[in-house]
Order: structure tokens, then sequence, then C-alpha cells
């Protein structure tokens, strides 16, 4: 087959990976940096141009869309969608992983796990927003906040109401969240492809940081999941619409709960921590399930 890669930088350990595991498998592999297509929108022939020349006959391809490339990457994605193109996940998929607010909102629709979280606009209705998650401590998150950045632990009500204030202040939208305190730091990353978790680690805070996140000073190590845990990944990717998905759960008093979706989750951890090849199972999926016309989000949110 004829794979693109969508993604801006050819060394990251992920885009190299995924070539590399292709091309082992006998495709044609290319990256391609989605910020240089620029395309023609027809009804005779949609075409994305790269490098001054289109991009023909593509069989499939795998968008690894920058969290703060969403609103052009996914229009490039679904460009290839109107041309017939597989994505390895769609355009409406990847844009809606990118909010935490849309995601927790249909992932609730599902009836999956999920920590207490709240909404609002007006600073006036602060109060009430604590008490709707069980007062403090709490989490308080930027709607589209990665790598950890933007996620703040308030301790008491006053700190809480002071942080909410300062970030609607600058015209932030955050949600506020239940402190899950027994997962000790500690959540797991569930990389789901298609039905199925092809591979799960534990991620564990630096000591002192109840955040997890590998770019937070956090550690990696594999882990066997629960049949619980297994099936709630497997379930928020498929009420997200994602093909490929990174699940993050943590463990809960009230069982396994989910924090975020992610939709171009990174290889490096998880296949350091696991030993497993993940890249390979990507394309393998996309062997079974490139044939054309096979694009069709069926999700309503
Ligand atoms: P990001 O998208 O920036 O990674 P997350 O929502 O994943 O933001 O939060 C970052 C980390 O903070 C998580 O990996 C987890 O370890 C910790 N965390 C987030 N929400 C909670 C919560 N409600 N309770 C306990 N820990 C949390
Ligand atoms: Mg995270």
């Amino acid at each position: 087959m004829k794979i693109a890669i969508l993604s801006q930088d050819s060394s990251l350990y992920s885009t190299r990976r995924l070539k590399e595991a292709g091309e082992q498998l006998g495709h044609e592999m290319r990256v391609v940096d989605y910020l240089r297509c620029y395309m023609n929108i027809t009804a005779h022939k949609p075409t994305v141009v790269y490098q001054g020349k289109p991009l023909e006959d593509c069989d499939a391809i795998i968008p690894r869309i920058g969290a703060s490339q969403t609103f052009y990457g996914t229009a490039v994605v679904r460009q290839f969608e109107v041309m017939g193109v597989f994505s390895a996940n769609e355009s409406q998929a990847i844009s809606r992983s990118r909010d935490k607010l849309r995601c927790l909102q249909i992932l609730s629709r599902e009836g999956i796990g999920l920590p207490v979280t709240g909404f609002a606009h007006s600073t006036k209705d602060i109060d009430g927003l604590i008490e709707i998650v069980g007062g403090a401590p709490l989490v308080i998150k930027l709607l589209e906040g990665t790598q950890g950045i933007g996620v703040v632990l308030a301790e008491t009500h006053q700190a809480a109401k002071s942080v909410i204030e300062a970030f609607r202040g600058l015209n932030a939208n955050i949600l506020v969240q239940e402190f899950i305190k027994e997962a000790g730091g500690m959540d797991l990353r569930c990389f789901v492809i298609g039905e199925k978790v092809v591979a799960s680690m534990k991620r564990q805070g630096a000591p002192g940081e109840f955040r997890s996140n590998l770019h937070r000073g956090g550690t990696a190590e594999k882990i066997k999941l629960t049949p619980e845990e297994r099936s709630t990944a497997i379930r928020a990717a498929k009420a997200m619409g994602l093909r490929v998905a990174g699940v993050d759960l943590l463990r809960s008093n009230h069982g396994p709960v989910v924090m975020e979706v992610n939709s171009s989750p990174g290889l490096e951890g998880i296949e350091k921590a696991t030993e497993t090849n993940v890249a390979s199972k990507i394309i393998e999926f996309l062997e079974k399930n490139a044939a054309k016309g096979k694009n069709r989000d069926r999700i309503q949110y």
C-alpha cells in the first residue's frame, strides 16, 4: 500500500517508527508535512497538493496532528476523506478528542466511568461549581491543555476559587474535577487499536507530583489491566469514534475512570515500557481496514 504519515517532523520517534514499521511490512511510506499541504476543494477532482505535486493514489493516511494545529491539520485529513482515502483516525474524531469537555460529555452519554466534572461560564457560579465536584481538594484544567500543563490541584476551597477566577479573568475555558486522590499520582495509558488494547502501561508522577505525565518527569512501566479497565478503554475509544487512541484511566475507589482520550498517542513511552511493536500493529490495522469507502463517522456529537 501507499501510506502517508501526516506529521510536521520526520525525526520524531513516533513518525520514524511508523515509517520504519510500514517499510518492514512492504509498504511505500511517506512522511508529509500537513502544514505544507494545500488543496483544491471541488466537486470534480478534489486533491491535496504537496511540494507542488498532487498526492495521488494514497491508500491510507496516519494523521499525527499536533495539538496546536488541530484546525488546519483536520482540514487536510478531511480533504483526504473527501478523496476516499482511509484514515487511521477520521477528522471528526480528532476534533472531538481535542476538547476535554466535549470528550467527557460524549463518554458520559455512554455511561463510562468519569471523575465528577463541572463546567461553568460565569465566575458568579464558582461556589456552586466547586460544590458539584464535592468540594476541595479538586483539580482545575484548561480545556485544551496537554502534557500536564494547565492542570492544577487546588487543596482548599479558597485556593480553588482564586485559581478559577484567575483563569476566567484571562478568558480561559476550564473544567473543574473531583480529585482522585487514591490514584496516588498514577494513571494507566491504554493503547487501543480497532477494538483491542494492544499495550498498556502505568505512569507514576515524580515524588510530590500528582500529574503522571512523562513530560512532567513521570516514569512508565508495563502493566496488566483488569478486564474492567480493558473494556472501559475500548468503550471509550469507540464512543469517541477513534480507531487508534491512547485512553488514560485513573484507578479510583469507584472503579476505573477515564481522564482523557488522545487521538495521536505517542509511541515512544509505550513501546519502550512494554517492549511491544505498536507501530506495526497500526500498520497491520490499516492493511485490514483501508479498503476504499470505509471512512464513516457515526457519532452525532
Ligand atoms: P493533559 O492533557 O495535560 O495530560 P490530564 O487531564 O491528562 O491533562 O491531566 C494530567 C495528569 O494529572 C494526569 O495524567 C493525572 O496523573 C493527573 N490528574 C488529572 N486529573 C486528575 C484527577 N481528577 N484526579 C487525580 N489526578 C488527576
Ligand atoms: Mg494526559
